[in-house]
């Protein structure tokens, strides 16, 4: 992982520290061309009642709409959090490049069991579980402590 890399993730984390404070969950995903240029960002977007609008789905549906197959292919989606399995497996049917995320989703199962959050409905397998074609990287060290404590927040409000 590289200093590019790491712009982009605090990137993601930024947009995931907007989605907690708009009230959604905190995650946020970019689509990075091959050139380096960002061609799409989105952040969670839950909120509203729908619990399939992760920023990586979006990401997917974006790619599989605006650009042609080699172009997917050599893209780079960089996230704050790991892939679910639902948006693994949408990144790999469009046939979308290397992930690199800041956390992983063992890590994010971890904390959630530390805080005494109940399991959701889906498990936390990792991406190369359900696409293991895909080329993945993380977590970056430098942005677990901040990832964290976003999902501190999320937990504390939930519990509420
Ligand atoms: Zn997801």
């Amino acid at each position: 992982m590289n200093e590019t890399d790491l712009t982009h993730l605090r990137r993601c984390v930024d947009l995931a520290r907007e989605a907690l404070e708009d009230g959604d969950e905190p995650f946020g995903s970019l689509l990075v061309s091959a050139t380096g240029e960002v061609l799409f960002e989105d952040r969670n977007r839950v909120a509203g009642g729908d619990q399939t609008r992760h920023p990586e789905f979006e990401i997917a549906r974006w790619a599989a709409a605006h650009l042609p197959p080699e172009e997917r292919r050599d893209a780079v989606v960089y996230t704050s959090g790991e892939h679910c399995p639902m948006c693994a497996a949408a990144h790999a049917w469009v046939g979308l490049g290397r992930i690199v995320y800041a956390t992983s989703s063992a890590q994010l199962g971890a904390w959630h069991a530390e805080w005494g959050v109940a399991p959701g409905p889906v498990a936390g397998l990792p991406i190369q579980a359900v696409a293991p074609g895909v080329p993945v990287e993380g977590p970056a060290d430098q942005l677990v402590d901040e990832v964290k404590e976003l999902q501190h927040r999320l937990a504390e409000r939930s519990s509420r």
